[in-house]
């Protein structure tokens, strides 16, 4: 597979500019996509990879697995030096978006709604290093280059003496946050590799995403990078009307959409469908149910090491905080039933709590429970949660 992989390189993405100005000047995508496809070694690697993520959907075992992640920040200057606070905020919003809990899910228009999914995996900033010590899942390493060029030196900052090495790839989910834009006049605000060709815990093996263009919370660079990285292609996948992403449930596009302005935007005579995360708006919002399958199928085929990762585990017993919600649920209005998912593999007490005051359910659950609420008076309901060192609620509504 590595020598394979060498013969032609991997199948690399980019994701370019977020301000919709910048990027219509500036549409340089430099991603080896278009000149890999319909290579027959990069079709038959893509064929594999589909032959295995179709055979591996069906998510194993009860609980949501959670993937830990350590951010590799290769600084020049002070302002590529991001915060924490930063690093934190868009591991947050990976684990909001792959989990249908980021806050603009509501924006996702009428026609795609039926199609909108749950992938459930989780990001979790790591906790331990790869040697079993306590960390922050935050590196920093001060570098003399001033830039990393993604044309030629894609993967100068994963290694001395510019850059760090991954931590074990198999085991954790490494993002390098670094400068890529520099001086050019192309603006690439992150790329990554499809787990094909022996990339998958490869030293090469993980995200690059621009300090700057990269980290705006707009731009869901981060999320649409880990898209890639668990196996989806962009929605406009083959620039042409004839060629697709794979999935049904992404209608044909044959470009990418830079901006939300028309709502009624038609391409390849289909309603396009550019709040999915894997299109270039800079308004997304969604994966789709084949995607959440398909990435579902790449977690527990390809990149299966990571679900033994003990990287994060000590993340069931964080305490509650709003950064990190530690329960959710969906649907959300819901008239039927209820699923409620608790990122803790122990059982937590719960208390569903009416209008009125009045607990009409209670009892114990694990994550992945199904409470009905048919019998429910409509209105809204209070889920009280209390987990070990931790509580939440959570106010969902019943409606008829
Ligand atoms: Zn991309
Ligand atoms: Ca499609």
């Amino acid at each position: 597979m590595h020598h394979s992989f060498r013969q032609f390189g991997a199948i690399l993405f980019a994701l370019l500019a977020i301000q919709a100005d910048l990027k219509a000047q500036n549409a340089v995508c430099l991603t080896d996509e278009l000149m890999m496809r319909g290579r027959p070694e990069v079709e038959a690697l893509l064929e594999q990879l589909n032959a295995q993520a179709w055979s591996h959907q069906q998510r194993q075992g009860g609980g949501s697995p959670v993937v830990p992640v350590v951010v590799h920040v290769v600084w020049n200057t002070a302002s590529e030096n991001i915060s924490d606070a930063v690093i934190q905020g868009f591991v947050a919003q990976m684990d909001e978006d792959f989990n249908l809990m980021n806050a603009n899910a509501g924006s996702v228009r009428p026609a795609f709604t039926s199609v909108v999914a749950d992938v459930g995996i989780r990001f979790c900033l790591a906790q331990y290093d790869p040697q079993g010590n306590a960390t922050t899942g935050i590196t920093r390493t001060y570098t003399t280059d001033t830039w990393f060029d993604p044309n030629n030196e894609p993967h100068k900052m994963k290694g001395p003496p510019d850059g760090i090495s991954a931590w074990d790839p198999t085991r954790y989910l490494n993002i390098w946050v670094c400068d890529i834009v520099g001086s050019s006049g192309s603006i690439v605000s992150g790329y990554t590799y499809l787990p094909t060709g022996g990339m998958a815990g490869s030293w090469q093996d993980g995200l690059v995403i621009d300090y700057y263009y990269g980290t705006q919370p707009s731009a869901r660079t981060p999320t649409h990078e880990a898209g890639h990285y668990f196996g989806l292609r962009h929605t406009f996948d083959g620039n042409s009307c004839f060629a697709d992403d794979g999935f049904t449930d992404t209608p044909n596009t044959n470009s990418p959409t830079w901006n939300c302005n028309n709502t009624n935007l038609m391409k390849c005579s289909v309603l396009t469908q550019y709040e999915n995360y894997m299109d270039y708006s800079g308004c997304t919002a969604m994966f789709t149910m084949q995607q959440a399958a398909y990435m579902n199928g790449v977690l527990n085929g390809v990149r299966s090491s990571l679900l033994g990762s003990t990287g994060c585990a000590g993340w069931s017993a964080l305490p509650e905080d709003d950064e990190h919600p530690r329960a959710w649920l969906h649907p959300n209005p819901v008239s039927d039933a209820l699923t409620v998912r608790v990122a803790s593999k122990s059982p937590v007490a719960y208390r569903l709590i009416d209008a009125t005051g009045r607990a009409v359910r209670q009892g114990s659950l694990i994550d992945g429970a199904l409470l009905s609420v048919a019998d429910l008076a409509p209105g809204l309901h209070w889920l009280q949660l209390e987990g070990a060192g931790w509580t939440q609620t959570l106010k969902t509504s019943v409606i008829r």
